[in-house]
């Protein structure tokens, strides 16, 4: 594996970009435009400079990673890549444009694999050149931090393809593990519906916003309160994320929280819209409500 494509530069696309290109891959990194692609560079950009500043990388280790990575407008320069990583919204219908488009540069021997949170991967893989070489590949938020990635094979994947991804999620020094291929796979079939349960219980007031993420923090131990994760994952994406639970089950205990819709209706995102359970336009986050 010597060249990646990476479709979508958000959070989770300039993430891996990131990661990948510190292992000493090049990547070709592609969003909806040039832009933005340049834009999610420009993010990486900042975040290696915060380390140079904190003395925990050098600034010619900076340069070199970001040297690696090459912003592209369309996917004619995906045509080398040995594995192309799709990181786009998660929309079942952008995805599957997405992979008609890329396919038709797919090398020979490369793969496709999704970053998706929740969308079941054969029925992906049936609208991509080849489902033997299609796999899914899930990060973590933060990627450059998070430990892990989820390996989703679907039902016509090959065992090379398999053994491929697990040796390359091995090379980004993360701990990989199999999942089955049905929404969420494993760790977010678990992780979403608690997050959407947490949206629940502040809606029927049942907590205040800081005291539902102090409940779960101190007593469950976890580093950080729901709300303040639904925040980092992005409220548009775990609203999506449920909506695919809740339509590829018909199980109605996967309905998203009604205040979810809310907030995603009124544009807010969380983090990444500077407002979502917490409003982050001063020093320090502050409850929304
Ligand atoms: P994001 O909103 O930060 O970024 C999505 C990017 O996709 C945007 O830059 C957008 O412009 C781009 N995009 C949209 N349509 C496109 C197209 N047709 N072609 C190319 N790019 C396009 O979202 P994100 O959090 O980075 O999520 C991306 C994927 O990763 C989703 O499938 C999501 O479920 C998954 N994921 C997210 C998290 C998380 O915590 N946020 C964790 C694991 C996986």
């Amino acid at each position: 594996m010597q060249t990646v494509g990476i479709i979508g530069a958000g959070i989770m696309g300039a993430g891996i970009a990131q990661t990948v290109a510190s292992k000493g891959m090049d990547v070709v990194l592609t969003d909806i435009s040039l832009e933005i692609a340049e834009k999610g560079k420009a993010g990486i950009a900042k975040g290696l400079a915060r380390l140079v500043a904190k003395e925990k990388m050098t600034q010619a280790d900076a340069d070199a990673l970001l040297a690696r990575i090459t912003p592209v407008g369309d996917y004619a320069a995906m045509a080398g890549c040995d594995l192309i990583i799709e990181a786009a919204t998660e929309r079942e219908d952008i995805k599957a444009r997405i992979f008609e488009a890329a396919g038709k540069v797919l090398g020979a021997n490369a793969i496709m694999a999704s970053n998706t949170s929740s969308i079941p991967i054969t029925r992906m893989a049936s609208g991509s050149p080849d489902p033997a070489r299609f796999c899914g590949l899930h990060f973590f938020n933060p990627v450059p931090v998070m430990g892990l990635v989820e390996v989703i094979p679907g039902l016509a994947t090959s065992q090379d393809t398999i053994d491929r991804m697990k040796a390359f999620g091995e090379r980004l020094g993360k701990t990989v593990v199999l999942a089955g291929d049905a929404p969420g796979f494993v760790v977010n079939r678990i992780l979403c519906p608690m997050l959407n349960e947490a949206i629940f219980v502040l809606g029927e007031g049942l907590g205040s916003v800081e005291d539902i993420d102090a409940g779960c923090r101190i007593g469950l131990n976890h580093p950080m309160g729901p709300l303040t994760l639904c925040d980092f994952v992005g409220l548009d994406t775990l609203y999506e994320i449920m909506k695919v639970f809740h339509a590829t089950t018909g199980d109605p205990k996967y309905r998203p929280a009604p205040l979810l819709q809310k907030y995603v209706e009124a544009g807010w995102y969380g983090r990444k819209t500077g407002k979502g359970f917490y409003d982050y336009s001063g020093e320090k986050p502050v409850p929304t409500r």
